[in-house]
């Protein structure tokens, strides 16, 4: 009988864990030692999981097998010598054994028992699990340990159960092995198992087709001994190395690059390209921007291509070969030992079913749209039901009966990938929404199962019976997971990790892809926070933490962490000399935005002296409509220098001339100097468009920050003075108000850059406090909103100004103006103009882009009707 948690509450056991791969193995080794009763059951009749079912010819790791084992105890990392770089599937396979053995796991082990169903029993605090033997087991805790990739796709070619030969499928490979001599065969599919098994079937078949529909990405495994200084750091502080593993983003020490593919010389790239290929390591080092940047990760597409080239003989079959239309990465790159080889052997052909696909599997062959092709047997290597396959084959019902599969119809939703609302006490092994199967899988399920091991030895320790999550935070975290995976090329592949490989399979990007690093702080920081996001239900009722753990952009939090890493000193601590100096050194460092059609450096009258301008021209057809743009710096620091990724960025979205103007700066210039350069600036303009090569009619403003602020009170200042007309103003996180006191100077004074000291700098330096109420300081405070150009304002979560910027927008409106409030979340003050390095920036940018494009057809039609009534 368990050792019951609550001596009220009783099941047969503390915890079933299903499935004896590695994850439950583990699970297994760890609940034991805190002295948890455990059964785990699994449908195969021994261990290992993936490497008990995939006993495919060539079957092999291609994480290095120093890295693709355990790490929690020494002596089993001392005893235990891999035999080369990447162990087969009998190496790996013993190596499961080995461990199940020396940790005298089976006892605890039931084996040819497949788990049907699991339901919650609400009233005594339970999960009843049943098995395909019709058994009961009753549990506190329900771990699912069923493997990322254990549940195969089911054969979606019309026809295979007809073939007369035989079938073979790499996931479920027979025991005794098969021999192909003398035989024809065809292979369907070229992942990673294709890929691994198609080279040794070859040698030994008659002949061999194989059946591509997607051409893969693949690189020499160079397998053989494990790299000499692989092992040396390895043995030299296991400790160490595993630590780094731990830390790294993918599960395997490796050096780190911030370089993008395109900051260097075409030939320097080669050279990391080439050291990638000849690294035999599945993930190298290369360029920070691969999964990021098409342009940088097409250059690294196309070196691959011209290896396919230089390696298969005949032209027709190396280009059906070579991979297209998706990013290298996008779909699980392979590694290989003499694969597109093969395809120079006489007897191997390849079947390229984006040309002639299959029609239907007959009783003695393939038919393609093409040709009927006979064979002795077919080898299915088309995969799986990835991440989330095994988990809803079973029968899972939550709270209230709740099916997890009914949850999970649009795809699932879990926080952290380790629990889903609903259903409490149930855990999920590299469940969907972790790093999983972009990372070493080991180090991967060495920590989803110490961390359920530790909550579930809290909760006993603290006396409570349930864990589940609340809906906010896991709300919270498929955001994050899904803002993680938009700003890369992930999304756009129908690959396996988007569930698009299995025909009605909703399309969500299943893994975590922030890092094994950045998830792990996560887990921690959500148990240091007192299990943030989670309820626990124990004798004295419930009590629920809730909250989201990560709320910032994922690319605005690499962004802080960099700038935290330089160590600046703040800058309200600066004279304005400095600060400039600063804000110009930082500026240099960005990417430089995109290209426009031309860059002319000017000069136009300002209120008191020349201002100098520079305008982008777009590179279509003009006339184009103009905008006058204002930048930011607290009316301090800045230039059109330091706005320039944004004005580049705002010219080609919105197709209009930006006109990016000098005004004068504080303490130099206090206030009124910078508003009657604005307006000053606004009325040149607005008069001299079409000698400026823009459109007739109306100019619009935009700004971001001080700039925003000048941008709005130049349109008042315009409309008091009746005109120049304004077509409209885009207002980007604009200061309105001079109050400091708002929530969001509270929530976000601190800790987002723009601090709340800063913008008393900025005050401070700017304008005497009495002058700090008149409106044309706090555009808000003005008397009369109303009659001013439609407004667009974009306001950022965790900008210190988010409040007046709201506030603003919500009383333009109430001033009868036409108004767009875009709230960009998980952004700070800064990170909209962080063109190309904060990419999820780029649809709020657009969005401005739009408002632009708006604006000048709005003042375009303006001037026609006024232009057909002169007439
Ligand atoms: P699995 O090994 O899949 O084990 C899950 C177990 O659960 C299985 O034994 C299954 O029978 C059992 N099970 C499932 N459902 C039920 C049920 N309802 N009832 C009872 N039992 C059930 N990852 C890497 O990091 N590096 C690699 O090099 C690598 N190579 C791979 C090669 C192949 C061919 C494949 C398919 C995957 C590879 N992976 C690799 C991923 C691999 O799946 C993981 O590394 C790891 O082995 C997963 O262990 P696991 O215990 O989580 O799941
Ligand atoms: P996979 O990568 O999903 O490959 C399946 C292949 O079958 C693809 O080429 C797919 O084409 C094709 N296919 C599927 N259905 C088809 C159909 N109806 N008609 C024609 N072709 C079809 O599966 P896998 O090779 O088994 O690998 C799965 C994952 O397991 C790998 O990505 C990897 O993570 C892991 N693995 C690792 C290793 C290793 O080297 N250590 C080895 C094997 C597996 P499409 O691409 O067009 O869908």
């Amino acid at each position: 009988m368990a050792t019951d948690i609550k001596p009220d509450v009783r099941s047969d056991v503390d915890v079933v864990v299903v499935g004896a791969g590695f994850a439950g193995l583990y699970m297994l080794h760890r609940l034991r030692g805190l002295g948890f009763s455990t059964v785990v059951l699994e449908g195969a009749d021994g261990v290992g999981g993936t490497w008990y079912w995939n006993r495919y010819p060539g079957a092999r790791c291609d994480i290095m097998s120093v890295d693709y084992s355990y790490s929690f105890d020494p002596e089993l990392e001392r005893e235990w010598q891999w035999s080369e770089k990447y162990a087969t599937q009998p190496e790996i396979l013993a190596y499961a054994n080995h461990v199940a053995d020396r940790y005298d796991l089976r006892k605890d082990i039931r084996f040819a028992t497949r788990v049907e169903r699991a339901t919650w029993d609400a009233g005594a605090r339970c999960w009843r699990v049943r098995t395909g033997t019709g058994d009961e087991i009753t549990c506190r805790f329900y771990v699912m340990a069923t493997g990322c990739l254990s549940l195969p796709k089911s054969i979606d070619i019309e026809g295979a159960d007809r073939f007369g030969g035989d079938i073979y499928y790499t996931h479920h490979w027979p025991h005794e092995g098969v021999d192909f001599t003398a035989k024809r065969v065809a292979v369907i599919g070229s992942g990673s198992s294709g890929i691994q098994s198609i080279p040794i079937i070859a040698r030994q078949a008659a002949q061999l087709t194989v059946f591509q529909r997607t051409p893969n990405f693949s690189r020499p495994a160079l397998n053989g001994p494990a790299p000499q200084a692989k092992l040396d750091a390895f043995k030299a502080d296991r400790d160490a190395y595993r630590q780094a593993a731990r830390l790294s983003q993918i599960g395997v020490p490796a050096p780190v690059t911030m370089v993008g593919a395109m900051q260097v010389s075409e030939q320097e790239r080669r050279a990391v390209y080439e050291a990638a290929w000849n690294s035999g390591d599945l993930l190298p080092t290369t360029f920070a921007d691969m999964p990021t940047s098409a342009v940088s990760n097409e250059t690294f597409c196309e070196f691959l291509r011209e290896k396919i080239r230089s390696i298969v003989k005949d032209p027709a079959t190396a280009e059906a070969l070579c991979p297209t239309g998706y990013y290298y990465g996008t779909k699980r790159p392979c590694l290989d030992s003499g694969y597109f080889e093969t395809f120079n052997l006489p007897q191997v052909r390849l079947v390229d079913l984006r040309r002639t696909p299959i029609t239907t599997i007959t009783e003695t062959g393939i038919q393609t749209t093409a040709e009927s092709m006979e064979f002795d047997a077919i080898v299915f290597a088309t995969g799986f039901d990835a991440m989330t396959g095994a988990i809803v084959a079973v029968d899972i019902n939550g709270r209230d009966g709740l099916p997890l599969k009914q949850k999970w119809a649009e795809g699932p939703k879990t926080y952290l990938g380790l629990m889903t609302v609903g259903f409490p006490n149930c855990f999920l092994i590299t469940g969907p929404g972790s790093p999983s199967v972009l990372s070493n899988m080991m180090v991967s399920i060495e920590q989803h199962v110490d961390w359920v091991s530790e909550a579930i030895d809290y909760m006993r320790r603290a006396g409570l019976e349930t864990i589940e999550p609340t809906a906010t935070a896991e709300a919270g975290w498929v955001q994050h997971v899904n803002d993680c995976a938009d700003i890369t090329l992930f999304p756009q592949a129908s690959s396996w990790y988007m569930g698009a490989n299995v025909p009605g399979k909703p399309r969500v990007f299943l893994p975590y892809i922030g890092g094994v690093d950045r998830y792990r702080k996560t887990c921690d920081e959500v148990v240091a926070q007192g299990y943030l996001g989670f309820c626990f239900e124990g004798a004295s009722g419930v009590a629920c933490n809730d909250g989201v753990i990560r709320r910032l952009q994922p690319d605005v939090t690499i962004v802080l962490e960099v700038i935290e890493s330089l160590g600046l000193p703040p800058v309200e601590s600066m004279s304005p000399e400095a600060a400039r100096t600063l804000f110009v050194a930082l500026a240099t460092q960005r990417p430089p935005g995109p290209a426009v059609g031309e860059i002319v450096d000017g000069a136009l009258p300002g209120a008191a002296g020349e201002l100098n301008y520079r305008l982008y021209r777009p590179a279509t057809a003009g006339p184009h409509p103009v905008v006058v743009y204002y930048h930011g710096g607290g009316w301090v620091l800045g230039g059109y220098d330091s706005d320039d990724p944004l004005c580049r960025d705002l010219c080609v979205r919105s197709d209009s001339i930006i006109l990016s103007v000098d005004y004068r700066h504080a303490p130099e210039a206090r206030f009124p100097a910078a508003v009657d350069d604005a307006l000053a600036a606004l009325q040149w303009v607005s008069f001299h468009a079409k000698a400026l090569g823009g459109r007739p009619g109306p100019v619009a403003v935009a700004g971001w920050s001080a700039g925003a602020n000048l941008a709005t009170v130049a349109c008042r200042l315009a409309r008091d003075a009746g005109g120049p007309p304004v077509a409209g103003q885009l207002l980007i996180a604009p200061v309105t108000d001079a109050d400091l006191t708002r929530p969001s100077y509270h929530e976000n004074g601190e800790r987002y850059v723009l601090t709340s000291a800063i913008m008393q700098w900025f005050f401070d330096h700017y304008v005497d406090t009495a002058g700090r109420a008149d409106p044309r300081v706090a555009p808000l405070r003005a008397r009369d909103l109303s009659n001013l150009p439609p407004a667009t304002i974009v306001t950022c979560e965790f900008d210190p100004l988010r409040d007046e910027g709201a506030a603003y927008a919500e009383a333009l409106a109430a001033a009868g103006v036409d108004v767009k409030h875009i709230k960009a979340r998980g952004h700070i003050h800064s990170s909209l103009t962080m063109v190309d390095l904060v990419i999820s920036g780029a649809p709020y940018r657009e969005q401005m882009g739009e408002a632009l494009r708006r604006y000048a057809s709005a003042g375009r039609a303006a001037s026609l009707v006024r232009a057909a009534s002169l007439v």
